[in-house]
């Protein structure tokens, strides 16, 4: 089980997150969101251990994540932000073997895997020959994807994996992750700012405001049992919802 037990984050005069307490269901796509610089990513940023809490517990497989465990968790999980974060000097072959090859797992094997996720990602094979630079913007996020795949993580963290991408691109890549996640049956956190992105993906939305949830339920739910007004306004906001809703 993945959680956090009320965790907050202050950054200088900046208070992140207010004590926060969730419990992210297993095997299920749980996507935050919210206003830009309600938490979002500070939330998914503790979850993946890059920061820790000034308060509270990250609770990860029901044990607290500490100095101890971390380096183990950060081997367990994948984390895919929106520019990729691939490594700009070594080719796309090299940055998605890198961590196989550190964690010294059989060199074939790794490349199997590599064949593998090619496919089902939806990547030509040339692409793993070229530096991150060289690719489109929705085939470097593939790269991501497939690098965050590579040893079969327990958990995927994606913080706005789109945000990037063009119109079309985003569309075809968000077709694309929906069914490799049906397929994964992986428990996956998804952060973005686009409550059509979020009914797309969701099976439980938690939706925040200044580092607190307001309301965390299924989007049918938060259209048809809004907790308090700020999440009739959010919905509303976002023009065109929900078109994509089922
Ligand atoms: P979101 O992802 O929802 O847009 P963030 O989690 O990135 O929001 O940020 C939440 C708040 O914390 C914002 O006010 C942001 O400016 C602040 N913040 C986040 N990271 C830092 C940091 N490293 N230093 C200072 N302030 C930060
Ligand atoms: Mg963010």
């Amino acid at each position: 089980m993945i959680a956090v037990e009320n965790v907050s984050k202050r950054f200088a005069d900046t208070v992140a997150l207010a004590p926060l307490k969730y419990a992210f269901r297993p095997a299920a796509t749980t996507v935050l969101i919210g206003p830009s610089g309600c938490g979002k990513s500070t939330v998914l940023r503790l979850l993946v251990g890059l920061i820790k809490p000034d308060s509270g517990h990250v609770i990860v497989n029901d044990v607290e994540l500490s100095d101890a465990n971390l380096q183990d968790w950060r081997h367990r999980i994948g984390y895919v932000i929106q520019d990729g974060g691939l490594f700009p000097h070594l080719t796309c072959r090299n940055n998605v073997l890198l961590l196989a090859r550190y964690l010294k797992r059989d060199e074939n094997w790794a490349l199997q895997r590599l064949v593998e996720l090619t496919e089902l990602v939806r990547l030509p094979a040339d692409c793993f020959d070229r530096y991150p630079q060289q690719l489109s913007g929705g085939q470097r996020q593939r790269v991501a994807l497939l690098r965050a795949l590579m040893l079969d993580p327990q958990v995927l963290f994606l913080d706005e994996p789109f945000g990037a991408l063009d119109p079309m691109t985003r569309y075809a890549l968000q077709g694309d992750l929906k069914t490799i996640f049906a397929q994964l049956n992986k428990t996956v956190v998804m952060v973005t700012h686009d409550m059509n992105e979020a009914a797309h993906f969701a099976d439980q939305i938690v939706l925040m405001r200044e580092g607190e949830v307001i309301q965390s339920g299924t989007p049918d739910e938060l259209q048809t049992r809004p907790a308090e007004r700020f999440v009739t306004e959010f919905i509303r906001a976002q023009r065109g919802w929900p078109t994509r809703f089922h």
